[in-house]
């Protein structure tokens, strides 16, 4: 299934377009199937009804895990460093593993979880975040991981959405020199909770924690009481593997739904290809650094089904690049030998912005692959990357993908495919991008830009978005019938090659992290003081995009409690999201730039907060037009 060469690359493509289903058949083949598929493919774009290896039966712990034990049962298939590094971290390898994800299966039994079952997982990122991950998928139920970041309201919110019936949490977790409560977090959001009849808590920080009888469980106490023996439930292709919640441009955050033959499939295809992983059987499997989080889809495919389906060594880092200084994730590299490096535009500006000393002493040499995943990453971040860490001896994978991609759609194949900094190249086999016009006409032929859709589908890509499928074919079916849209803008330059331009939607993109505008606005708006909000991106050095907010307060505020009610939106928007969507910027405004119907014309907002101030293009048709010279002039 490892392409080698670029000839067998546009072999692969060709194939994948003339005959996708042999295609994929062939590849879906190298898995253990209970139950082979009577169908490898039926689908229409329409309703949207997309199912693949239809009648298929599977496990995909089994895949995973039981898979390699024969032959890679003494290989570390997880290494866990932790934030702190002067703290012991812990190798499991897919013996310990397995027995591990057994167990934790077991306890979830014990309290009452079945097939079907939808479970939160609210963790650190520690190697039981992935064991309570894989556990679920052992017993069919569908796990919703929501990143450790977010605020109560957002875990309430997430969980009422799915009817979650259990929560797996910890007491704490570390980040850098930071202990963050996150049983304490859980509790505030159980409040509202009213499915959720269990909590699983682990000891991380050993923080005091409230644990209320009948409902709250210790991790640890209920291992005891468990075996390693737990037989792998039998799921359809078709059947839901987890829900991961990701922004749109309306408010509500929704619930992408990815189900288990295609997914797996999926995963373990563009990991081994895009990666060039290969671990011969007896040999040290190269180990693969994923920096991202396993609360975000890249965490997901990339730290833990695609690598394990591959029986690789997978790397988990509890920290921050930051911490203790800003050479850690390069000693993570040197202290593992790391072959694979798979992070983030942000992670490589700010580190850059240290310069070279937290470099130079470090041994880089294992590095092999440089990956770069979430945004679209500037060409001096890219050579900086290369020169720097790479030595200009490790090809660089831009990635490109989606939370409802399922995995890595758009991308070279790491040493395969020429690149060019900036872009993410060309089309993985069995993926047929199309550039569009706002109409939805095609727009053909090299050398043009457009909104990205694709038009056939793939394995991994999203089936519904949870207890409601409307809206699933609203948003991504329903702007250009017929065609899967991804809110994105691309640019096809004369050879063909793919970059991606960024949202074209009201969704911001901030450090990596999807946040849509209106739910920002919507916590905003939540704060006593505020009367209306409107929120774009602006260009950030290290974040890539900033937030700005324009705010109407009721009470025009004058400087010293502009400073109070700034910092009361804040603590505002932390409670109600989290810390990620806090505003870098807030100015108070008399009014916003709305047409006569009342729409707010963001456009203008969004070139004052990019500093573009003189030309607004055409302001006439404003209920108010000397709004915007206000606007303007009190910019920041
Ligand atoms: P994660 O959030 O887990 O890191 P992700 O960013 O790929 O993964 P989403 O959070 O769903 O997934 O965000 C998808 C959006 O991120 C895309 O629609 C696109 O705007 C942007 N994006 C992701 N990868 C790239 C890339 N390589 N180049 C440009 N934009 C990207
Ligand atoms: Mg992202």
């Amino acid at each position: 299934m490892r392409i080698q060469t670029y000839d067998q690359y546009q072999a692969a493509y060709q194939k994948s377009v003339e005959d996708p289903e042999a295609f994929w058949a062939e590849i879906a083949q190298e898995f253990q199937w209970r139950k082979p598929w009577t169908k490898t493919l039926q689908w229409n774009f329409e309703e949207p009804s997309i199912k693949w290896f239809v009648g298929g039966k599977l496990n995909i712990t089994e895949n995973c895990l039981d898979r390699h034990l024969a032959t890679r049962g003494d290989q570390p298939a997880l290494i866990w460093e932790p934030n702190d590094p002067a703290e012991t971290g812990v190798t499991l390898t897919y013996r310990m593993l397995h027995e591990q994800v057994c167990r934790m299966a077991n306890v979830l039994k014990r309290n009452g979880v079945v097939k079907g079952d939808r479970v939160c997982i609210y963790m650190p990122m520690v190697p039981e975040l992935a064991i309570a991950v894989l556990a679920c998928a052992r017993i069919g139920a569908i796990h919703s991981v929501v990143f450790g970041g977010f605020s109560a309201q957002s875990i309430a919110d997430r969980i009422n959405d799915a009817q979650c019936k259990l929560i797996i949490t910890a007491d704490g977790s570390y980040r850098g020199n930071k202990e963050i409560s996150l049983k304490g977090t859980v509790d505030d959001a159980l409040i509202g909770c009213p499915t959720v009849e269990r909590v699983i808590v682990m000891t991380r920080t050993r923080t005091p924690v409230a644990m209320l009888k009948g409902r709250d469980v210790w991790m640890e106490q209920e291992l005891k009481h468990v075996t390693s023996d737990c037989p792998a439930v039998e799921m359809d292709a078709e059947d839901m593997l987890f829900i991961l919640y990701t922004s749109g441009s309306t408010g509500k955050p929704k619930g992408v739904v990815h189900t288990c033959g295609g997914y797996m499939v999926y995963t373990a295809y563009t990991f081994q290809n895009v990666f060039q992983y290969e671990a011969p059987v007896g040999e040290r499997a190269p180990v693969h650094f994923c920096t991202a989080d396993i609360g975000w889809i890249t965490g997901h495919s990339y730290i833990v089904y695609g690598p394990l389906a591959c029986g690789a060594t997978t790397l988990l880092f509890e920290g921050v690049p930051t911490w203790p200084d800003a050479g850690r994730m390069w000693d993570v590299v040197d202290k593992h030998q790391v072959n694979v490096l798979y992070t983030a535009p942000t992670a490589i500006r700010s580190l850059m912005g240290f310069g070279l000393d937290p470099v130079k002493d470090k041994d880089l040499s294992s590095l092999k692959v440089l990956g770069s995943v979430g945004e679209p990453i500037n060409e001096e971040a890219w050579h900086w990357y290369d020169d720097n860490i790479g030595k200009n001896r490790c090809p660089i994978v831009d990635t490109w993908w989606q939370t409802e991609t399922g995995g890595i759609l758009i991308s070279p194949l790491a040493g395969i495919t020429h690149t060019k900094p900036s872009y993410a190249t060309l089309p993985l086999p069995g993926v047929q991008p199309i550039l569009v016009d706002e109409n939805g006409k095609e727009i053909e032929g090299n050398g043009v830009s457009g909104n990205l859709c694709i038009k056939f589908p793939w394995p991994g890509i999203i089936r519904t978005t949870y207890g409601d499928h409307e809206r699933c074919r609203q948003t991504y079916f329903a702007t250009y019938p017929g065609l899967y849209f991804t809110g994105d803008g691309c640019l096809r330059d004369e050879d063909g090659y793919y970059r991606i331009t960024g949202r074209v939607d009201d969704v911001l993109n901030v450090s990596g992290h999807r946040i849509g505008t209106a739910e920002v606005e919507n916590a905003i708006n939540m704060h006593t003081g505020v009367v209306e909000s409107a929120v774009v991106g602006y260009p950030h050095d290290i974040k890539g995009q900033g937030i700005y907010a324009y705010v109407i307060a009721d009470q025009f505020p004058d400087d010293h409690d502009a400073d109070l009610t700034k910092r009361d939106i804040l603590a505002t928007v932390s409670r109600v999201i989290g810390p990620i969507a806090k505003p870098d910027k807030i100015q108070f405004v008399s009014g916003l730039p709305k047409t006569r119907s009342g729409k707010i014309m963001r456009r203008i907002l969004r070139k004052i907060a990019e500093g573009d101030t003189g030309n607004l293009g055409d302001t006439s048709t404003l209920l108010d037009p000397a709004v915007v010279d206000e606007i303007k002039a009190g910019a920041l």
